[in-house]
């Protein structure tokens, strides 16, 4: 079973893929399957080259995971194939048999993955698809892009895209991975809900922000500017939603249904990115360091998981996980965020601090 959250932005689709097993059965709240890591440092990046991608993307492309990667230190956990593809000018039997082994799929999830693709992305053909998840079958990282990302990316977009999907990758193998056993952990009994790792507004805000950070430190487009273009296109969907009756505060967009649904009435619905992205921005204000929004916040996913399934809960870990880290309870910092979106813009853009300091 796999979830899927896509949005559009502009011509594209980025999308971040839950796994879960769909075979929980009778599997007690608090069973496990334990795994080791790959030893540290020591993680590959693959990226296969495919007919139609042209050589400086792909270049490109390593650059922005490579760079992302070692953003995060110590921490990335499993090797992980990017796969960059021409839906039209790459041998798509090739790119199809690499996807459905780097997923684990196998018997019948094999064939149907084989002709048909992951199950959302018609036989690999979408020409304008971004994702990126931790699969739990095979512990591997898989990325995965088409050609809509980088046709037409000014400014290095599709860069920033390598970067916030990379950062998927990070977040959802993070929440299973136990850094005192130094190993990673899944739950047998998993919900199809996908709060594990918390509200879309903080995996999708968490991995833009990310992506800023890098993309500005590396000189790839200057953060400031792009953090204030997003403010305002932040702003503009407040305006938008109060003329539709759609209140835009974060709260609204923490589930995908939310989300289904403003799009079903026609809404165009990116606050959980850009008003996501700034949530981060406004949490490393709060606590002084991005050390919570980058790592903690999601290391200690799995502990907190672990621990609150062995009193009856489910989907609790990512809720203490950000008291722990940001000392407040998610509701608390709602409040506190709303109040943070009235401010001016000039003094909103004092809060940020040098990118990935
Ligand atoms: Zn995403």
């Amino acid at each position: 079973m796999r979830r899927i959250i896509s949005v559009t932005w502009p011509s594209l689709v980025l999308t971040v893929l839950f796994s879960a097993s769909s075979t929980a059965g009778a599997q007690g709240l608090n069973d496990y399957d334990y795994y080791k890591r790959v030893s540290p440092g020591k993680e590959k990046l693959i990226l296969p080259a495919y007919r139609g991608v042209p050589a400086k993307t792909r270049v490109l492309m390593k650059r922005a995971i490579t760079q992302s990667y070692k953003a995060l230190g110590k921490r990335p956990i499993a090797n992980t194939y990017a796969l960059y593809w021409h839906t039209k000018k790459s041998n798509l039997r090739k790119v199809a048999k690499k996807w459905c082994a780097v997923a684990g799929r196998k018997g019948p999830h094999l064939k149907r993955c084989l002709t048909e693709g992951g199950g959302w992305d018609k036989g690999f053909k979408t020409p304008n698809i971004a994702s990126a998840v931790f699969e739990t079958a095979t512990r591997k990282g898989l990325m995965e892009s088409t050609q809509g990302n980088w046709n037409d990316s000014n400014k290095n977009f599709h860069a920033k895209t390598a970067a916030h999907e990379y950062f998927h990758v990070y977040q959802t193998m993070m929440q299973h991975y136990f850094e005192k056993e130094d190993r990673i952990g899944i739950p047998k009994k998993q919900t199809k809900d996908d709060m594990h790792l918390g509200p879309v507004w903080m995996v999708e805000g968490g991995a833009d922000y990310f992506a800023y950070n890098v993309m500005g430190k590396h000189k790839w487009r200057d953060y400031e500017e792009w953090m204030e273009e997003i403010l305002g296109e932040a702003k503009d969907e407040i305006s938008r939603g109060k003329r539709k009756g759609i209140k835009v505060i974060l709260k609204n967009y923490a589930t995908d249904a939310q989300i289904d649904k403003m799009k079903a009435k026609g809404f165009y619905a990116h606050f959980q990115y850009d008003g996501g992205a700034w949530a981060m921005a406004y949490l490393r204000y709060l606590t002084g360091t991005n050390k919570g929004v980058f790592t903690n916040y999601y290391k200690d996913i799995a502990e907190l998981e672990r621990t609150w399934r062995k009193k009856g809960k489910i989907n609790y870990g990512w809720r203490k996980s950000f008291q722990k880290n940001f000392r407040m309870t998610v509701d608390q910092f709602y409040t506190r965020f709303n109040r943070f979106m009235k401010w001016p813009t000039s003094r909103q853009m004092k809060i940020l601090s040098r990118p990935l300091s």
